[in-house]
């Protein structure tokens, strides 16, 4: 037998991602999952109704366009211009991807070579490490520190090199909760500009800034053309499992990522395009609706947590909540998450593994708030048990 390891080098030490290990523990152990972060309410029936019509009258039934049917990239551009004032064709200029997921895949896969540089706001979402290894290249991170996760833009200017080929963005950021600011987004976009950077932005977050406004690096001048931005219908109309996601960007930059995600997927979610262009469309009244039923709830379960004795940093957008645990005497993050179901029936995430400076996030753990009232109640309850 071969004894070369099956799993190549590029994916060695990628394990099983942290999110599939938590919410398998939080079903085996009948725990309140406040890991991985989807609602446990589905989005709105009127959208929900128009994805079950589409599938009776056999529209998206069939393998969709490529790039996403029209009324869909229609529904994005016209998205895009109503929130942000950016303007995209919908036939050259918009994609339609399985999920954000899948665009960020594509975009890295597309735009990078083995041996380029990609610099990344550390603690990141996990698919940013598969993706950049996937693609053969190397990421830098630029860490984000508690207690307000800003970016060091001075050290971000050091970390460029003459390999660096793409600035990966999250703003809001998943795990943080931190917001780029108007500021450090001009900064961050001059950089890139005086180092002719690509742009790679994942806004899923984009609806659920609770302090000032969601802006997107691609507005700002010189960004246009060297910025792929990406975003999801799952966060925003909580409806995770249909995997609706695009990117936007100039003609060029999306012609590059369709070429990938053409043989990643093809194409996905069917009549589920059809029901999201719908969802795109919904008044203002439901997109501050969601925010402002998200910022109580945020304020729900930060009360709570900081009331159990955690450490608790204040996220100002996303459905996440940073803690940390040194309070309770305990240092790692891991153990603490593995052991928690036991102790007291409910399931969070370290941080830590978002990390690859393993000191900078070692004693944080994330809870998410998109859940029901009485159920973020009872996990609040159980975790006040843990000071007693
Ligand atoms: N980016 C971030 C920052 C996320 O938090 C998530 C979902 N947890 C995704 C991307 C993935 O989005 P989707 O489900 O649309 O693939």
């Amino acid at each position: 037998m071969n004894t070369r390891p099956l799993l190549n080098r590029r994916l060695d030490g990628l394990g099983t991602t942290i999110f599939a290990e938590m919410s398998a523990l939080a079903t085996a152990t009948g725990s309140i999952n406040l890991g991985q972060g989807f609602p446990d309410t589905d989005g709105p029936a009127e959208i929900a109704e128009a994805a079950a019509r589409a599938i009776h009258d056999g529209r998206g039934n069939q393998y969709p366009p490529g790039p996403g049917v029209p009324e869909l990239r229609t529904a994005i551009a016209e998205h895009q211009q109503r929130f942000y004032g950016l303007t995209h064709d919908p036939d050259t200029e918009v994609l339609v991807t399985a999920g954000a997921t899948e665009a960020i895949a594509a975009a890295l896969l597309a735009l990078l070579e083995p041996g380029d540089e990609v610099i990344a706001l550390e603690p990141f979402f996990d698919s940013y490490a598969a993706c950049i290894a996937m693609a053969g290249a190397t990421r830098v991170p630029l860490t984000l520190r508690a207690p307000s996760f800003r970016p060091d833009l001075d050290r971000l200017r050091d970390l460029i090199t003459p390999r660096t080929r793409l600035l990966l963005l999250n703003t809001p950021h998943n795990p943080t909760g931190m917001v780029l600011t108007p500021g450090e987004l001009s900064a961050i976009a001059a950089l890139a500009v005086e180092h002719d950077l690509l742009v790679v932005t994942d806004e899923v977050y984009e609806h659920l800034v609770f302090h000032g406004a969601h802006h997107p690096i691609a507005a700002l001048p010189g960004m246009r053309e060297r910025t792929v931005s990406i975003s999801s219908a799952g966060k925003t109309f909580s409806f995770t499992g249909w995997k609706v996601g695009w990117a936007t960007g100039t003609r060029d930059l999306v012609t590059a990522v369709r070429t990938a995600k053409q043989y990643l997927t093809y194409v996905s979610a069917g009549p589920f395009q059809y029901a999201i262009a719908e969802a795109l469309r919904l008044p203002d009244a439901y997109f501050d609706g969601f925010r402002a039923d998200l910022q109580r709830k945020r304020d729900l379960l930060g009360d709570g947590l900081r009331a159990a004795g955690f450490e608790v940093y204040q996220p100002q957008g996303t459905y996440f909540i940073t803690t940390d645990i040194t309070p309770f005497g305990e240092k790692d993050a891991y153990a603490f998450c593995r052991a928690l179901p036991e102790r007291c029936g409910v399931v969070a995430i370290p941080n830590s593994v978002f990390y690859d400076d393993p000191d900078a996030g070692r004693s944080q753990v994330r809870f998410t708030f998109c859940k029901k009232d009485d159920v973020l109640h009872e996990a609040v309850s159980r975790l006040r048990s843990l000071s007693s």
